[in-house]
């Protein structure tokens, strides 16, 4: 082990600072020195700054004018792999430093002074006199043995005033003291039996395992349909990365509805998790930090912000549903939280599981290149079967136009229903109709911030932009002409589904899972375990209930209109619907009774819906990479967007036509620029979006280039640019 490298006071030093400079500024380590990597506050100009010490000072100022430190915070060191993975995501996202810088000192609470609050735990006095409260207390405190709470958890736990607490902490019944520490998480012992696995898991497992005994970089696809044991495979592997004691880190796509993963961790390893989420409080979120710093938090169960916690061994990146959407961050930092995970491995020489039913053509292109390895799980566990596929030709079916189940689909429920068995009707569409029309003057309500439509959220009683999240009431007058009662909903919505199905089966028990009905993710996780129980005869559901819910008595699952993601022009539609698809199917059958998936259509001819229908999963991708390969574009080429965004539409085209111009860095690496064009979201809170599409070859040093290319243009007034590796519509 090389000893952390120290500054003397007044040694000059480079901190990296989360404000948009650009470069590290010199200063003068403080009184008591610096490591590198702490992280300290620094002056600039008349403020005061957070910033991380990321190597000796440069020493190209006056020395007499480069300002001290002011302090060290109390934190850790940033660790050297965590300057060098922020380093190269920067590089590879052409993130700015200080933006990344950003994402690795999310920490909140850091730069605040060491919290010294007050903790309670059993003591030994007697207190002069019992109440009610006082013993309820005292006994979850014995419940408890050793730990201790805080003064409001304590209170909560025992179900009384904090000030009865205070009380037994005068009489010396309860024992306060600081505690400058957050509690820690309790301890995960893989050692635990888990489960008795098929020979097939088995294999797989034994594996990954010693793949993680063996402390370097690897990734390996775990493929394999949903149900087949995937999670219980990868368990085995964050058991085996504890037993050696390394952290690991499963990263889930929908983390506010992991309540039934959390219970297989704790099944498996005998208590939960840290989980990070956006939905964490401060004081949680800062506990992980710290925790994971310290290398307490053994496993992290979390959203793709996760990938940015500062663990001191990781050894072990699930990446579960890698093919999914939501891994891309879209806002600030764009940047693929799988590939990410890749890298961040590569650097600590930790192993990387893709874990999917329907991994991604790039995931795919990598292990035919023989960059990763690949595991198949070809059989669901149990007497599970895959579901049988079928398709309903929407041409012959007699259907009223505000009404979307048709008859054939009708009478497949009803034979359900009769059995006592569940069916799921799957919109991939949230709110209840996606047009709100003017029947009086033809006028179709948008969103006054975006190029799009205000979608009728009925169940909130307002109109919301699914772009930029404005809402308002919903109006009576049509806003354009003034007609009152002429709005109209045009199109399915999944409240509007819901409605539909509710007329249809009055007798049954139908619930319409839309985030939107639920007042928190606690609520629509109650919701969601109440439905796997068997609380729902009929679940009526959106994109939502398609991730990752165990539903042991559903047998039907009808998928409104599979046609939906066809549309538009992007060259990754026929993946994503492929994949959606595959999920929403997947969902039926996971127990004895064996699950039926029928896919309504008016096109039953269509490649990619022919390529659900048979199942055949090499078909579907050999097909999809040759069309990929011919067009040159990812994952057997390169893209990058380009996006100019700015109040003045015509100002936006103008910087994007005359960064289209000056193309002589593309051109240098023989790539092509495309465009400019309206941005796939045109318009986004007022501002307008025009993209710029490159494209290159596979070995082309793509980001380079692109460095070299943006840098020529100065960006006037309030004007924008993003670059956008890898963009997820092309
Ligand atoms: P996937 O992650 O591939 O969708 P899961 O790991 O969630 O599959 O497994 C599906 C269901 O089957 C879960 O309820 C799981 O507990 C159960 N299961 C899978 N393998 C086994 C096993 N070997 N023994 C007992 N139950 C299993
Ligand atoms: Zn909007």
């Amino acid at each position: 082990m090389s000893t952390p490298e120290y500054y003397d006071h007044g040694a000059l030093v480079a901190v990296l600072t989360t404000q948009p400079l650009g470069k590290a500024l010199d200063y003068k380590a403080p009184e008591g020195g610096c490591f590198l990597g702490a992280f300290v506050e620094v002056p600039l100009g008349p403020r005061k700054v957070l910033g991380v010490v990321w190597g000796p000072g440069q020493g190209d100022y006056d020395i007499s004018k480069v300002r001290h430190v002011i302090r060290v915070l109390d934190a850790a060191p940033m660790r050297s792999e965590m300057r060098e993975f922020l380093t190269r995501a920067a590089a590879y996202t052409l993130t700015p430093m200080p933006a990344m810088l950003r994402l690795g000192t999310r920490a909140p609470g850091l730069g605040d002074p060491p919290s010294m609050r007050k903790i309670y735990r059993r003591g030994t006095g007697t207190p002069p006199r019992m109440t009610d409260a006082r013993t309820r207390v005292l006994e979850t405190l014995e419940d408890y043995g050793d730990l201790a709470f805080t003064l409001k958890e304590l209170a909560e736990m025992a179900g009384v005033t904090p000030s009865v607490v205070k009380g037994l902490a005068q009489s010396g019944a309860v024992f306060e003291e600081d505690s400058p520490r957050d509690l820690p998480f309790p301890r995960l012992d893989p050692a635990l039996p888990g489960k008795q696995l098929t020979e097939d898991q088995a294999k797989g497992a034994e594996m990954l395992a010693e793949a993680v005994r063996s402390e370097t970089y690897g990734t390996t696809l775990l493929r394999g349909v949903t149900g087949s044991g995937k999670t219980e495979v990868y368990l085995e592997a964050v058991a085996a990365a504890l037993s050696a004691g390394r952290q690991a880190l499963v990263l889930l796509p929908e983390i506010a509805l992991t309540e039934q993963f959390l219970h297989r961790v704790e099944e498996r390893f005998g208590a939960k998790p840290a989980e990070w989420h956006s939905g964490a409080t401060m004081t949680e979120r800062r506990r992980i930090w710290r925790m994971v710093g310290q290398g307490q938090a053994q496993l992290v169960i979390g959203a793709r912000s996760a990938l940015f916690l500062p663990y001191q061994n990781l050894g072990l990146i699930v990446v579960d549903e890698e093919h999914d959407s939501s891994y891309k961050q879209e806002e600030g930092v764009l940047y693929n939280a799988r590939d990410m995970a890749v890298l961040r491995a590569a650097i600590c020489g930790a192993q990387v599981v893709l874990a999917s039913a329907t991994p991604s053509l790039e995931t795919w292109a990598n292990v035919e290149a023989g960059k990763y390895r690949r595991l198949d799980l070809t059989s669901r566990f149990g007497p599970a079967v895959m579901p049988t596929m079928g398709a309903i030709d929407m041409r012959g079916e007699a259907l009223p136009s505000d009404k979307w189940v048709s008859p054939s689909l009708q009478a497949e429920v009803n034979k359900r229903l009769e059995k006592g068995e569940q069916a799921m009707l799957f919109i991939n569409r949230r709110g209840y109709a996606p047009i709100t029309l003017c029947r009086a003057c033809g006028h179709q309500i948008g969103c006054d911030h975006c190029d799009a439509r205000m979608v009728e959220h009925r169940f909130l009683k307002r109109l919301v932009c699914h772009q930029c999240g404005e809402s308002k009431p919903m109006p009576e007058a049509c806003p354009s002409c003034e007609a009152v009662d002429k709005l109209a909903p045009v199109g399915p919505g999944v409240e509007r589904l819901g409605e539909e199905a509710l007329a249809l089966w009055p007798d049954a028990k139908v619930a319409t899972l839309s985030s939107d009905m639920y007042g928190s993710a606690r609520a629509l996780k109650a919701e969601i375990a109440g439905i796997a129980d068997g609380a729902a005869d009929i679940i009526i559901g959106t994109q939502l209930v398609a991730k990752g819910h165990n539903f042991p008595n559903l047998t039907l699952v009808g998928v409104i209109d599979a046609d939906l993601g066809l549309m538009g022009s992007d060259l990754r539609a026929a993946e994503r619907t492929f994949q959606l698809m595959r999920q929403v199917a997947g969902r039926a059958g996971r127990a004895e009774a064996p699950g039926t998936a029928l896919l309504q259509t008016y096109q039953p001819e269509h490649p990619v819906i022919r390529a659900i229908l048979a199942g055949d999963e090499d078909a579907f991708w050999s097909a999809e990479a040759g069309e990929r390969k011919q067009a040159g574009v990812p994952p057997y080429g390169r893209m990058a967007g380009i996006i100019l965004s700015g109040p003045d539409v015509a100002q936006v085209f103008d910087a994007g036509n005359l960064l289209a111009s000056q193309d002589g860095p593309l051109r240098a690496i023989g790539a092509q620029v495309f465009g400019p064009a309206a941005a796939p979201i045109a318009r986004v809170r007022g501002r307008h979006r025009v993209r710029l599409l490159v494209k290159a070859d596979k070995s082309a040093p793509l980001q380079d280039a692109l460095a070299r290319w943006v840098a020529q243009v100065r960006l006037k007034g309030d004007l924008r640019l993003a670059v956008d590796i890898d963009p997820q519509s092309f």
